[in-house]
């Protein structure tokens, strides 16, 4: 039984980001987010499907070296579609590489994340942390290691530390750390240590939220960085300077979904895999696949000035 069909995407994007924090026992919350009301809110309705989806057969954990990804045969269909949304794919996330996935709407980048996240359990083929089956890992064990971020980013009323430390107890230089390697440096020293973020985080750019969540999973020294479409709604300037950030996370495993043809980073990435039709078309360094002059590089030709695609 897989609950997490009947989650909107909507939910799906808070409930993941919760996850990588409120996951464990409910006493574990630190009572102080206990008291937020949102948290509250968001607790209750996600408790249910948390319970329904931690699978007792799923106990094989993963630690912090687990953080190569291969994917075999990865099949995975929507039942109702004609066909699959992922069809046999095979690849490997090397171990603190940097992988970014182009590919017009609709090819299945999304759903490639959600696997690799945990959010979609029906699929066929196998995906392995290091060596061990995603099948046998449980979630919890998985957001110990891995977080996804997404364009939404769940910022609670409060200041800009508890933001990033979610109301754990981490020591200054940790967070230091943290809010240096995710650049938020800057945004800290010129709104302040009691800066508060707002409802739903409305006090601050859509940017500086990215930069936030990219500081949480740091704290966390989550090992593997799944990034969906993070810079889409960002101005240019903004996405590059994300994008530069995400460049400088070494050691962590990144896979960067893009909609935008940002040629400074698929340049500096490990490598990139093109998506067309739930398919991996073509895989390689920035420079293999421009000579290649296939589907990757009629992408990056009828991209806009500003990296836009689309062929709908
Ligand atoms: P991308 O992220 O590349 O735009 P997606 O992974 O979101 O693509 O979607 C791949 C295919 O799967 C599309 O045809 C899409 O319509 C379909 N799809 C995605 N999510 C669902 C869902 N929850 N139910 C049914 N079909 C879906
Ligand atoms: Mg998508």
């Amino acid at each position: 039984v897989n609950g997490y069909k009947n989650v909107n995407a909507g939910t799906a994007v808070f409930f993941i980001q919760l996850m990588n924090y409120v996951i464990g026992p409910i006493q574990q919350i630190p009572p102080l987010m206990m008291k937020r009301k949102a948290a509250f809110a968001l607790m209750d309705k996600h408790e249910e499907l948390l319970s329904a989806n931690q699978n007792r057969d799923r106990t094989i954990a993963l630690n912090e070296t687990d953080n190569e990804i291969t994917v075999k045969n990865l099949s995975l269909s929507f039942g109702i579609a004609e066909r699959d949304a992922l069809e046999n794919i095979n690849c490997r996330f090397k171990s603190g590489s940097c992988t970014v996935i182009v590919g017009e709407s609709g090819s299945g980048k999304s759903t490639l994340l959600n696997i690799l996240s945990g959010l979609n359990r029906d699929y066929r083929g196998e995906v392995l942390y290091g060596d061990k089956s995603l099948e046998s890992v449980p979630n919890d064990s998985l957001y110990d290691v891995l977080s996804l971020i997404q364009q939404n980013i769940y910022i609670f009323n409060d200041t800009i530390r508890n933001n990033i430390t979610m109301f754990s107890n981490a020591s200054d230089q940790e967070v230091n750390q943290a809010v240096a390697l995710s650049g938020l440096s800057s945004v800290l020293e010129s709104k302040g240590p009691d800066y508060v973020c707002g409802e739903n985080g409305n006090q601050l750019s859509g940017g500086e939220k990215q930069r936030i969540a990219i500081a949480r999973t740091v704290l966390k020294k989550q090992q593997i960085l799944l990034f969906d479409e993070v810079t889409s709604a960002l101005d240019p300037q903004t996405a590059y300077q994300i994008n530069q950030t995400i460049l400088s996370l070494q050691g962590i495993t990144r896979i960067v979904v893009m909609h935008t043809m940002d040629r400074n980073m698929l340049a500096k990435c490990d490598s990139i895999l093109a998506m067309k039709n739930g398919c991996i078309i073509e895989s390689g360094s920035f420079n293999e696949l421009m000579e290649k002059k296939g589907y990757f590089y009629s992408l990056l030709t009828i991209s806009g000035d500003d990296g836009s695609y689309s062929t709908n």
